[in-house]
C-alpha cells in the first residue's frame, strides 16, 4: 500500500518546504529514515532510489525493451520502434522511461500531483536517476531542463513536480558523476493551453504550437528534458523544439512513467 510521506498544508509553505528538504539532504534520512514510496518499508539512509527492491522490480514494466527514440515498449531492444522508423524525425532525440503509467506507479504521479504530496518527487527523480546511471557514460548530458508547467497551472499547483524531480535527479548522481546541474528558467510555457486529454494527436500538436520559448542561448549543449509522465509525447516534442532552437545539440527525453 501507497505510504509515503505527506506535506499537506497551503500552497505557499511548498517552495521553501523543498528547499529545506534539499538543504538538509541526508541528514534527515539519518534523522528519520524514509519509508519506500510505494510500500513503506524503510530505506537505509541516502538509499537511492526511494522505493524498495522488491517495488522496484515490480514497477510496471521496468523489465520491458523499449525503443530508443520514444520509449516505447518493444519486443527486443531497438534503436527505434516501427513507428520511429517511419515517421519524420522527431526534436527529441532519445528517451528514457523509467516505467510504464500503470498500477501502482501511477498513483505515486497522481498523489505527487493532484494530492500535493510534494515528498514524492524525490523518489520519481531518483528512480530516474538510477536508470539513467547505467547510460551516462555512453550518452552524458550537460544539464537538466524541466518541462515548465503552464503559468495558471503552477500558481494553483504551488510546485513544478517536474522541476522537483530534476533536482532530485540531480542530487542522487552528483555523489558519483559529474554535476549535472538543473535549469528552471531556461524554457518557459509562453502561454496556457488547453489540456490534451480527450484531443487527437495532430489536436495535441496545434494545441501546443509555439507555447514554449527558452531564453537565452544553449549553443552545443546535451539536455536531459525531465517530465512525470509521458504519453503521446506531443509536449516533450514541442518542448524540445524550442530547446533546438536554441541552440541544444541533443535533447533527451526522461520521464518517470510512459503511458501506452
Ligand atoms: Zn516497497
Ligand atoms: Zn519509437
Amino acid at each position: 500500500m501507497h505510504a509515503a510521506p505527506t506535506t499537506a498544508g497551503s500552497r505557499p509553505f511548498y517552495r521553501p518546504l523543498a528547499r529545506t528538504r534539499r538543504r538538509l539532504g541526508g541528514w534527515l534520512d539519518h534523522l528519520a529514515p524514509r519509508g519506500c514510496a510505494l510500500c513503506g518499508t524503510a530505506l537505509a539512509p541516502r538509499a537511492f532510489p526511494g522505493f524498495c527492491t522488491g517495488c522496484l522490480l515490480d514497477l510496471p514494466g521496468a523489465c520491458r525493451p523499449r525503443c530508443a527514440r520514444c520509449g516505447q515498449p518493444t519486443d527486443a531492444p531497438a534503436p527505434a520502434c516501427t513507428a520511429c522508423a517511419t515517421a519524420e524525425p522527431s526534436p527529441v532525440d532519445a528517451t528514457l522511461a523509467a516505467a510504464d503509467y500503470a498500477p501502482p506507479l501511477d498513483r505515486v504521479v497522481t498523489a505527487l500531483k493532484f494530492g500535493r504530496q510534494l515528498a514524492l518527487a524525490r523518489p520519481l527523480g531518483e528512480l530516474l536517476a538510477a536508470r539513467w546511471a547505467g547510460a551516462l557514460r555512453r550518452e552524458p548530458l550537460d544539464c537538466l531542463v524541466p518541462v515548465p508547467l503552464a503559468p495558471g497551472r503552477l500558481a494553483q499547483r504551488g510546485f513544478n513536480q517536474s522541476l522537483e524531480m530534476a533536482r532530485a535527479m540531480s542530487a542522487a548522481l552528483a555523489p558519483s558523476f559529474e554535476p549535472m546541474p538543473v535549469m528552471p528558467r531556461r524554457l518557459a510555457r509562453l502561454r496556457d493551453t488547453p489540456p490534451q486529454a480527450g484531443l487527437g494527436l495532430s489536436e495535441r500538436r496545434t494545441n501546443l504550437l509555439g507555447c514554449f520559448g527558452c531564453s537565452g542561448r544553449l549553443d552545443g549543449l546535451r539536455i536531459g528534458l525531465v517530465d512525470d509522465v509521458m504519453t503521446s509525447g506531443s509536449t516533450l516534442a514541442e518542448a524540445a523544439r524550442a530547446l533546438k532552437a536554441a541552440g541544444a545539440q541533443r535533447v533527451v527525453a526522461l520521464v518517470a512513467a510512459r503511458a501506452a
